[in-house]
């Protein structure tokens, strides 16, 4: 496998929310979405700190040929919410989250997951296949055309 890796902050005045890693056989990417600037969030830990901890634990699940992408992250994301207890409310709308890419190569075997927006590309001997999750085309459409009505980096809201 050949990889390469890049991540730019979305915004010069907020922390990278990105995290990535590779190991030789699997792969995980991180987006990490968070409140707006001056919004409330029911997380103290943030949004950096949430894919860190998200991003290991996936890791930590995929050598496992039995435990599939989808199991990786399910229990990944059960250990990141209980490191909260106690001290966030995970239930509040600005609470981080995060878009998810994950790719592990077995022996005659690729398995991948893709979660909102990120795409996952496979250059094979057939072709360039492209894996993406569609489903976030078709959340909160009239929410996604109003923000799109304004150039990036403006304040308005
Ligand atoms: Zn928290």
């Amino acid at each position: 496998m050949r990889a390469v890796l890049a991540t730019q902050t979305g915004s010069p005045s907020r922390p990278n929310e990105d995290w990535a890693a590779i190991a030789p056989n699997a792969l995980v990417v991180l987006d990490g979405l968070s409140a707006p600037a001056g919004d409330v969030s029911g997380c103290r830990h943030g949004t950096p700190w949430y894919v860190r901890q998200l991003g290991l634990r996936i890791m930590v699940g995929l050598p496992d040929p039995a435990t599939t992408p989808d199991e990786a992250l399910h229990s990944a994301i059960q250990t990141v919410a209980n490191l909260h207890s106690g001290s966030c409310d995970l239930s509040h709308l600005g609470t981080p989250a995060a878009a998810v890419g994950i790719l592990r190569i077995a022996e005659n075997q690729v398995d991948h997951l893709v979660l909102a927006d990120i795409a996952v590309l496979l250059r094979t001997v057939t072709g360039t296949r492209v894996h993406t999750d569609t489903r976030v085309d078709h959340v909160a459409q009239a929410e996604r055309s109003a923000v799109f009505q304004h150039p990036l980096g403006t304040v308005s809201r």
